[in-house]
């Protein structure tokens, strides 16, 4: 689904990417660790475009998105990315946050498909039009309607529906987390990229996050998940990459990762980790 060729990313003179390569294929589970700095956030980050890079590829479903000339915009959409703090929108209550990018997605695209359809009208008045123009099969209500169901049964899913009216700084770090999760979801994105996804959050809301993780895991959402958690590493992920001074030192199956790492960084590393 992505494959990621040599890619770098400087900021400045400071070489952060220094030629990353990797694939993640479709239901992959794939669990990023790495000492502080080493790329981890800068990876992800140019995987979902937040962060152009300097050179390499990211072919993402066919097409080349670390060219500039791609339109970004239309890839995004179906990459879900969840930060280490949330990222809600705190004036914008629980279900709102959740509907937002479906909605305004959805109503960009009728705008867009009802100013084509009337630049081809004009352009080509006289040859038969139909099939040329856009289908525009739903009204801006009925995007609203279908994104408020949609958030609705993703809040059901994670016993939060009551929250649906309230805003986001009445919730604990671990619902907020979880919002987050299926605000990501409303997308039905074909990835989604999470970075640091329980690093803020106190101890005992860590389960409940990594509980929903997994169970998106189970129904085969493929994942990229940035982690200091070794147990989801271990028992979650398909696949372990080990990230170190720009560059992926280490990628094997959890078993192999854990019980025979071979690059001495690895190894130093997971010394002071487990
Ligand atoms: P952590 O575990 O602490 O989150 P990380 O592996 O995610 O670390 P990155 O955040 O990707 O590391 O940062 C890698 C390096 O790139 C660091 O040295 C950081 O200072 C640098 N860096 C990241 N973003 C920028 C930026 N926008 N401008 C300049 N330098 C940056
Ligand atoms: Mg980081």
């Amino acid at each position: 689904m992505i494959d990621v060729i040599d890619l770098k990313k400087n900021f400045g003179d400071v070489e952060v990417l220094k030629g990353i390569n990797t694939t993640i294929n479709k239901g992959d589970i794939v669990a990023v660790l790495g000492p502080s700095g080493s790329g981890k956030s800068t990876f992800l980050r140019c995987l979902n475009c937040m962060e152009d890079p300097t050179g390499g590829s990211i072919i993402f479903k066919g097409v080349d998105i670390a060219d500039m000339k791609v339109d970004i915009n239309v890839h995004r959409r179906h990459m879900g990315m969840v930060f280490q703090h949330f990222n809600l929108f705190n004036n914008k209550t629980v279900i709102q946050n959740v509907m937002l990018a479906p909605v305004y997605l959805g109503c960009k695209d009728i705008k867009k498909a009802k100013r084509k359809n009337t630049g081809i009208k004009i352009k080509n008045l006289f040859r038969s039009q139909k099939e040329d123009l856009i289908p525009i099969e739903k009204t801006k209500e009925q995007v609203k309607a279908e994104a408020r169901e949609h958030a609705l049964a993703l809040l059901k899913r994670i016993g939060l529906e009551d929250k649906a009216d309230v805003y986001p700084s009445t919730l604990s770090g671990g619902q907020k987390q979880r919002v987050a999760i299926i605000r990501s979801l409303a997308m039905n994105p074909d990835v989604i990229l999470f970075d640091e996804p329980t690093s803020a959050l106190d101890p005992e809301m860590v389960g409940e996050v990594l509980d929903l993780m997994k169970s998106l895991a189970k129904e085969g959402m493929t994942m990229v998940v940035v982690t200091h958690e070794m147990g989801f590493a271990r028992e979650v992920a398909n696949r372990v990459l080990f990230m170190d001074d720009g560059r992926i030192m280490e990628e094997a199956a959890p078993e192999e990762f854990f019980g025979n790492p071979k690059n001495p960084r690895l190894k130093e590393f997971l010394s002071k980790v487990l």
